[in-house]
């Protein structure tokens, strides 16, 4: 019997879950070399593992094809890499370099490789550049069947079975939205990461527990052991012992009951004692979270991620797709609000399908770099695509729009210009459109924060993006594990800024959200209230819990309290005063 383990990270969405481990390890997979022995039938016997770990690739490869939708574009990404798998020169060279230089069978796949990277990476056509990485990716599933690992498979179309937990180094954006989407998957654990990260939000998002920056669980946790975790403390015990699986299980029917009890607060409006509404609306990272709108209870979208929509893709949407789902969204919330994101790429969301093109140029230092806005407004076809939809969209029901990154007033005179232009082009091609459509800066750098009262005169409304903010006003990498313990909304540099801009706004008498993820953290609900907040938008999972600290509020005491809170100077004090002053207030709750 296997000793229980403990391994600690941060929790980075809450809930318990009980399952089987699925460790995704993709890219580590042991290719050193090895030159083979002198006996005559070395070479034959490696040439032959090489021919049988390329048809165990292909066969699994047709397998997974089957799976899929056959237009799809994971099914055409799958085609040209089976086909690189028949491909007898490809094979051919491989079996040369064992046989001419009596090597084991992964180094010359691992030579082939980096090869035709070589040779790619130099090509001028974007088109071809891009199979450099599907070379690696062919090259990745012989070495996983020459390993004897072929069940680890690519994110959409792995074989995870019902109520696994999924264990990996890390998971990009685009493997995290693949596979979170997948009902088998009931939690996950990576070494990497922080609270912030894009996969702990989509967790978030759907309620499903997660934990990052558990340091070496990839490397310990072997698919198949039994798995508890606790996504709240971000506690994760391997084949635990049969005494704390029952009190686990235990635990695990009381939060089921506490869960029902908000839920039931669904219907109620989100309004404190003395009558302050707030709205609470749900973040939107993928259409497969269009029912949670109304099962949590939310008044509409806050924030529509629209570019976690691409980020498992090769290629951009055109404004068709674009307005496909968009529409559909609209059409699916019967009247409720929608906000819009525009596509925030560039940083750590980049269609893993575009690296290497110079749609995804690598950069020196890609969250202070190209993303956001500023990408869009580089990249103006993209953008006019993305803003049509958007108009065509405002037809169909009540649309904002919101711009991420902005540091520069010039940065929402542009977007205009650029809405002007995308009307014009709609009234040309006698397209139903809308131009009066609000547009919104998103408040996640302290650019924006300290010229909050001039943009507010430019913008409509405003959404702060605390997960950004934070990280650009405290210099803290939100990825970042190691200095996951200095990330904290509590800090006076993003309380200031949250006061200054919630005042400038209401000054220049617009509507402020909050959109990241300190607006669904009841423990933050109370602060926000007091400040003046009249939106917030968080992960859907959150809203109920939220709606009950806001009905059991009073906003009059809640601005006082906001008082003292700003006057702590200290982030730990801070952090201590507001968990007390909560238990105090509002027993039950906390
Ligand atoms: C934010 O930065 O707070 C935000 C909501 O945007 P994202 O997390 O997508 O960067
Ligand atoms: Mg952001």
């Amino acid at each position: 019997m296997t000793e229980p383990l403990t391994i600690k990270g941060v929790g980075a969405s809450p809930g318990l879950v009980v399952g089987r481990a699925f460790a995704i390890d993709r890219a580590r997979v042991d290719c050193s070399m090895r030159r083979l022995p002198d006996d005559p039938a070395a070479v034959p016997q490696e040439k032959d593992r090489l021919l049988k770990a390329f048809a165990a690739s292909r066969e699994r490869l047709r397998r997974i094809l089957d799976t899929l939708e056959p237009s799809s574009e994971q099914a055409s990404i799958l085609e040209t890499h089976l086909l690189m798998l028949k491909d007898p020169m490809f094979m051919g060279e491989a079996l040369q370099l064992i046989e001419k230089e009596r090597i084991n069978a992964e180094w010359a796949v691992n030579r082939l490789v980096q090869r035709f990277k070589g040779v790619f990476s130099g090509i001028k056509d974007e088109y071809l550049r891009e199979r450099s990485s599907d070379i690696e990716f062919v090259g990745e599933h012989v070495l996983r069947s020459l390993a004897g690992r072929g069940e680890d498979m690519e994110p959409g179309g792995r074989e995870i079975p019902p109520g696994s937990v999924i264990v990996a180094r890390d998971l990009s954006p685009a493997d995290a939205t693949t596979l979170l989407r997948r009902s088998e998957v009931k939690g996950i654990v990576t070494d990497l990461g922080a609270k912030t990260s894009h996969v702990a939000i989509i967790a978030r998002a759907i309620g499903l527990p997660c934990i990052v920056g558990a340091q070496g669980a990839s490397d310990t946790v072997r698919t198949g052991d039994l798995v508890v975790l606790d996504g709240e403390a971000g506690d994760i015990t391997v084949n635990p012992a049969k005494e704390f699986l029952e009190n686990f299980q235990i635990r695990l029917r009381r939060l089921q009951t506490a869960e029902a009890a908000a839920h039931a607060l669904r219907k109620l409006p989100a309004v404190s004692l003395d009558g302050k509404r707030v709205r609470l609306m749900g973040n939107l990272d993928d259409s497969f979270q269009l029912p949670l709108v109304t099962s949590s209870g939310a008044e509409g979208v806050g924030l529509f991620r629209t570019e976690i929509l691409f980020l498992d893709r090769k290629t951009l949407p055109d404004e068709e797709e674009h307005f496909s789902i968009y529409s559909r969204a609209v059409k699916a919330l019967g009247g409720k609000p929608v906000t819009f994101r525009t596509l925030d790429l560039g940083a750590d969301k980049m269609p893993g399908g575009l690296s290497g093109t110079p749609l995804a140029r690598i950069e020196p230092n890609p969250a202070l770099g190209l993303r956001g806005v500023r990408y869009c407004l580089r990249h103006r076809d993209i953008f006019l695509k993305q803003l049509k939809a958007i108009l065509r969209t405002a037809v169909l029901g009540p649309v904002e729009i919101l711009l991420p990154m902005i540091t520069e007033i010039s940065e929402i005179r542009e977007t205009r210009a650029c809405i002007e232009e995308a009307a014009d082009a709609l009234r040309r091609e006698g397209k139903d459109f809308r131009s009066d459509v609000p547009l919104g800066a998103m408040i996640e750098t302290p650019g924006a924060v300290w010229s909050a009262d001039r943009l507010a005169r430019e913008c409509d409304f405003f959404s702060v993006g605390t997960n950004d903010l934070i990280q650009y006003a405290l210099a803290l990498d939100r990825q970042n594990a190691e200095v996951a313990y200095l990330y904290s909304p509590f800090h006076l540099a993003v309380l200031r800024g949250l006061r200054f801009t919630i005042d400038a706004a209401h000054q220049a008498g617009i509507p402020v959200s909050m959109c990241g993820e300190m607006a669904g953290d009841p423990l933050c609900t109370f602060l926000l209230l007091g400040l003046g907040m009249d939106t917030l938008s968080m992960v859907f999972s959150q809203i109920p819990k939220v709606k009950r600290v806001l009905r059991a509020a009073s906003a009059a005491e809640a601005r006082e309290f906001a008082d003292r809170v700003l006057e702590t100077g200290d982030v730990r004090e801070c952090e201590r005063f507001v968990r007390e002053e909560m238990r105090r207030r509002f027993e039950g709750l906390f």
